[in-house]
């Protein structure tokens, strides 16, 4: 049984659909991520599964109970649902211990005094117990939220936008050690968020959503090498999609080099579209392709270049920061195409491998 399942949910606002046919399941211990763009429809969602939105269609189950389907939903104080705030929602005049402590209402005394220590413990603040939100760094704050929200024991933790007050340096590692404190506790958690250095960092799923659709329900290495359409391999990573031709030996256009046919057949002259990461150009000195730099800007360990292909199209590389090409310049690259991920022309679908 899931933990949490949605089916083929919808959300609308005044007629407005703000989420459309979302479906996606998690598994005890598992922890999903809501990511896309502003306006996608991620908070919606998160809203619907803490039941404070209604749902037009479709279901919500927490642990095999169906706590909304159109017309009846289980209000929010019934679900037992934690959540973690974007500006973390701490009360400023109870210190970390009493913040802790704020759901635990139906515990007695000393059970509840008992649940406070292992939570101090579990986000190791326990020396911080009786400071004000007001001395703790953001971090901190953080993990006192984070602790706030587990202290009843939900089912799921919902976590939205719970970085983003945070500088961005803090942010990826924050997202990685929350990812293992709920993984060494089991706990099943869902994250909204439009940064996908965190969705990475923490989430083992991500439904990737534009326009309250999921476009592509898959795990964070998937959703980078093997992106199912343009939109998700533009918004996933960095890179540029291209227009090129083929022959049917799989050779590309302009000496780009050629495919790997595998199973596949091209038609002579068929115009495809390749996704171009950084990674799948390579400086190459002994190359006889050479591509005139555009730009290129200082990354420490490397320089990223913009270069331009014979068509005017532009291309992203990262050379070691020792190779020191000027804009104007040519850069001897050869293209790595192994694991190149093509889209056929009608620019939004994956080509298939055996067509
Ligand atoms: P962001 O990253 O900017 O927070 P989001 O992905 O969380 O965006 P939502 O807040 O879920 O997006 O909004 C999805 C769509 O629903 C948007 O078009 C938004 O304008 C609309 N919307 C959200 N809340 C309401 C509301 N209360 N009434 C009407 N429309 C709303």
């Amino acid at each position: 049984m899931s933990q949490l399942a949605l089916q083929q949910v919808a959300v609308s606002y005044g007629g407005f659909p703000a989420a459309v046919d979302v479906s996606f399941s998690l598994e005890q211990g598992q922890i999903g991520c809501l990511l896309g763009p502003s306006g996608c429809g991620k908070t919606t969602l998160l809203r619907a599964i803490a039941g404070f939105e209604p749902i037009v269609a479709g279901s919500i189950t927490l642990r095999g109970q169906t706590i909304s389907r159109p017309g009846a939903q289980l209000p929010p104080e019934r679900r037992k649902v934690g959540m973690v705030f974007q500006d973390f929602a701490l009360f400023p005049h109870l210190d970390v211990q009493r913040n802790i402590a704020f759901g635990l209402d139906a515990m007695n005394r000393s059970a509840r005094a008992q649940r406070v220590r292992e939570m101090l413990a579990l986000v190791e603040l326990d020396a911080y117990a009786g400071a004000y939100p007001h001395e703790l760094s953001g971090g901190q704050q953080q993990r006192v939220a984070l602790a706030r929200a587990l202290a009843p024991n939900p089912e799921i933790l919902l976590l939205d936008e719970p970085f983003s007050s945070l500088d961005s340096e803090l942010r990826e590692q924050l997202a990685a050690e929350v990812r293992g404190l709920l993984k060494r506790n089991g706990v099943t958690a869902i994250l909204v968020t439009h940064d996908q250095h965190e969705a990475f960092a923490m989430a083992d799923q991500i439904a990737l959503l534009r326009q309250g659709h999921v476009m592509q329900l898959d795990t964070p290495y998937n959703l980078y090498h093997n992106p199912h359409s343009e939109f998700v391999a533009e918004f996933i990573g960095q890179g540029n999609i291209i227009t090129v031709t083929v022959n049917e030996a799989g050779v590309l256009n302009d000496g780009l080099g050629t495919l790997d046919k595998g199973h596949r057949h091209w038609r002579a002259g068929a115009s495809l579209r390749l996704l171009v990461r950084p990674d799948d150009i390579e400086y190459d000195e002994h190359s006889s392709l050479r591509l005139p730099v555009v730009s290129k800007s200082f990354r420490g360990a490397h320089y990223f270049y913009e270069l331009a292909l014979p068509d005017g199209q532009r291309v992203p590389c990262l050379t070691p920061s020792h190779v020191g090409i000027n804009p104007g310049q040519q850069l001897p690259v050869r293209f790595n195409l192994q694991h190149v991920v093509l889209f056929d022309d009608s620019r939004c679908e994956l080509v298939n491998p055996t067509a």
